[in-house]
């Protein structure tokens, strides 16, 4: 067995998953993300003094599924809150109506803090870019126990031979979103709104009140782009603020524009279509995240990653 910890390659929430299953058997791991802070897709950064959510809305979780035990453990600790249940319906010209669905949970302090919160404790190495995973396995030439790979597919496709990447993964297509942040001095909306899917809209899909699911009441909203638009402009995403703005506008009725915007581009926001399987794993080389055990959402990838966690037990 060589030396070095089981090694897993991202920190968003399936890598903090699987590695949180590894370290509490007792497996010597680490994690190692490219980005300054752990989180992935459940990014929240501070704009205009606040947090703000830039990547995953909201979470839900399936009565009776394991997750729904790591979001009640959540609760209880302050660390996320039930949001809503009910949503507006809006089309490009205007609020529709609205629906009522699963209790969506918010993180007072940005989804962001759920990942960080389960990473506390864990070997984490920020700001490390991998280059290369292969066969042996190796990460970087280094070779280790076994690797996870907690990424959307292009990502892991990048660091692989074509040979494993062959073996793990498909060429399933993935598709870009824009998060653009809205903010006012004051609130231009109503007070119940919550969120609003923006259907028949060329540009935006969905709108969240940032401040009403933070619990601040700040004046922010964050809309979410199609991939068309997105695919658009995701060489210049700070031109997309403008043409997103006037479309939020139109479908809430506002008619303030906002005072400042921010434009987040995720270039691999979410698979077209994610597997059923829980992950994949071979040569001691794993994928996970929420490409896999569809639906891809936070819950879905936090499954993927516990799951890949407990194969690479019994695997040992
Ligand atoms: C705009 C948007 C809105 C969404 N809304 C919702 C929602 O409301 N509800 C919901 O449930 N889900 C939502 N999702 C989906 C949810 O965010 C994801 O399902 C989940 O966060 C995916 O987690 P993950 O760990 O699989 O991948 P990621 O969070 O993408 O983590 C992958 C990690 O790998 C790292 N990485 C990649 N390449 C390398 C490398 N070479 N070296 C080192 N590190 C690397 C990245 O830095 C990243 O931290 C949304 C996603 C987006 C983009």
């Amino acid at each position: 067995m060589p030396s070095s910890p089981t090694t897993v390659v991202g920190a968003g929430i399936a890598g903090t998953a699987c590695a949180r299953v590894l370290a509490g058997a007792g497996v010597p791991v680490r994690v190692l993300d490219r980005g300054r802070r752990p989180g992935g897709r459940m990014a929240s950064r501070t704009l205009h003094d606040r947090t703000v959510d830039l990547g995953a809305s909201y979470l839900t979780a399936e009565d009776g599924s394991e997750f729904a035990t790591q979001v009640r453990d959540w609760v209880d600790r302050g660390l996320a809150r039930p949001w809503t249940d009910t949503f507006a319906v809006a089309g490009p010209d205007g609020l529709r109506s609205t629906t009522t669905g699963p209790v969506r949970y918010a993180a007072p302090g940005g989804t962001r803090s759920l990942v960080a919160d389960l990473a506390g404790g864990l070997d984490l190495e920020s700001g490390r870019t991998v280059a290369a995973v292969g066969p042996g396995p190796r990460v970087d030439g280094e070779e280790v126990p076994a690797v996870v790979l907690a990424m959307p597919d292009p990502q892991a496709r990048r660091l692989l031979d074509a040979d494993t990447a062959g073996r793990l993964l498909d060429d399933r297509p993935w598709e870009p979103s824009l998060a653009v942040v809205l903010g006012w001095s004051r609130r231009h909306w109503p007070a119940d709104l919550h969120g609003a899917f923006v259907n028949d809209d060329p540009a935006v899909t969905w709108v969240a009140d940032d401040g009403d699911r933070r619990g601040d009441g700040a004046p922010v909203l964050v809309a979410h782009t199609t991939a068309e638009l997105a695919a658009a402009h995701l060489e210049d995403p700070d031109a997309a603020a403008g043409p997103v703005a006037a479309a939020v506008g139109r479908a809430l009725g506002i008619d303030v524009p906002p005072e400042w915007t921010t434009v987040h581009r995720w270039t691999h926001a979410r698979p077209a279509q994610a597997r059923d399987e829980p992950f994949g794993l071979a040569g001691g080389i794993g994928v996970c995240g929420d490409g896999w055990s569809a639906p891809s959402r936070v819950q879905a990838a936090w499954t993927s990653g516990t799951a890949l966690g407990r194969a690479l037990l019994t695997a040992r």
